[in-house]
């Protein structure tokens, strides 16, 4: 049985999101006795590249920018050549537009910020956020046809190369599908996106003062990292809303998480967990973070930081 997966790209590349996504359909594929077949729609260089997080076929569509009306008409026409009945997406932009178009297309049942396997598959049930992150809850999900929208960095991306036949998929988005054109995006330049950073630099109301973060910023910039922030910090208009990390915030999955100045509640490590290495500075040697750390620095932030930065500029230079 072949469960879909859309193996979104963004001017010809894929991101660790799409990663993701084929990580958990092929997962998803093994639980249910089958394989992982992507999608791919628009011109991508190296679609070899989902066959090492285990998608055994590729099906190429036309159609780059494609909008969210054409992407559900494309993955409903795979859908019905391949009789998938599981068709993954990663919560991004596009997916949480295509999905639901998707769903009602195949008169499917949809469950949207998925952060694990189904627990079981007869029934099928799911686990996925709710209110904004606050709780989860256990869906069981209906019908012929299952559609799962992944929790961004919730599953985390796995190895499991394969080989991969990469065909061309027969179909194409209709006149009326593509009637509605995006013409223009307006993309944030020099911005690290947070999602996807391998980087993170993360700071919390140990930092004392909104005044202080041009030193967050400084040491993010030496080591390319994206800056981050704990929720109060975010709540209280020192950093935008859009750099909260954490369960109601965003989850990120970097090799290098730094949390300067944050005391390690259960509510923020919920959005960091899938990091591979953390470090943690902080003046209390008791604070709970350091349980979750790999390397620890008891100090005052205000001290160590301009050091650690002058630290990595040497190092670099
Ligand atoms: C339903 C719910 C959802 C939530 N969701 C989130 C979420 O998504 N993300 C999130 O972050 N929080 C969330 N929270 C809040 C969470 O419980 C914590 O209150 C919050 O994470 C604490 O933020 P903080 O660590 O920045 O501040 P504090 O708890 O005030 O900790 C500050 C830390 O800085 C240290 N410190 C002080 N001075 C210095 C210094 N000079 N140098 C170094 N260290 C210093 C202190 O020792 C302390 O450990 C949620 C709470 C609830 C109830």
């Amino acid at each position: 049985m072949s469960v879909l997966v859309f193996a979104e790209n963004w001017d010809g590349s894929f991101k660790k999101s799409t990663y993701e996504a084929v990580s958990y359909a092929s997962s998803l594929a093994a639980k249910v006795g089958g394989s992982a077949t992507a999608v791919v729609i628009g011109n991508v260089s190296d679609t070899n590249a989902l066959g090492k997080y285990g998608a055994t076929k590729a099906l190429q569509f036309d159609g780059d920018n494609m909008n969210h009306q054409g992407i559900a008409s494309i993955l409903a026409q795979a859908a019905q050549a391949t009789g998938a009945k599981y068709i993954v997406f990663n919560g991004t932009w596009k997916a949480k537009g295509a999905a639901p178009r998707l769903a009602v297309k195949l008169n499917a049942s949809i469950a949207t910020e998925v952060v694990e396997l189904p627990s079981s598959t007869t029934p099928f049930n799911v686990k996925k956020k709710v209110f904004s992150g606050k709780a989860f809850a256990h869906v069981e999900m209906a019908g012929d046809v299952k559609i799962i929208v992944l929790s961004t960095n919730a599953y985390g991306v796995h190895e499991n190369a394969v080989s991969i036949a990469v065909e061309k998929g027969s179909g194409a988005a209709t006149e009326k599908d593509v009637s509605l054109q995006h013409v223009e995006y307006q993309k944030t330049a020099g911005k690290i996106n947070l999602t996807e950073a391998e980087l993170v630099v993360s700071a919390g109301r140990g930092m004392k003062d909104p005044g202080n973060w041009g030193m967050v910023e400084a040491l993010a910039e030496t080591l390319g990292a994206a800056t981050a922030c704990s929720k109060p910090v975010a709540d209280i208009g020192w950093r935008p809303h859009h750099e909260h990390v954490g369960q109601t915030g965003i989850a990120v999955a970097p090799n290098l998480y730094i949390a300067i100045g944050i005391s390690g509640a259960i509510q923020h490590l919920a959005g960091i967990s899938s990091s591979k290495k953390i470090v943690v500075i902080n003046t209390d040697p008791e604070a709970p973070f350091f349980k979750a750390a790999d390397y620890g620095i008891v100090g005052d932030a205000l001290q160590v930081i301009p050091k650690l930065t002058e630290a990595i500029k040497k190092l670099k230079g």
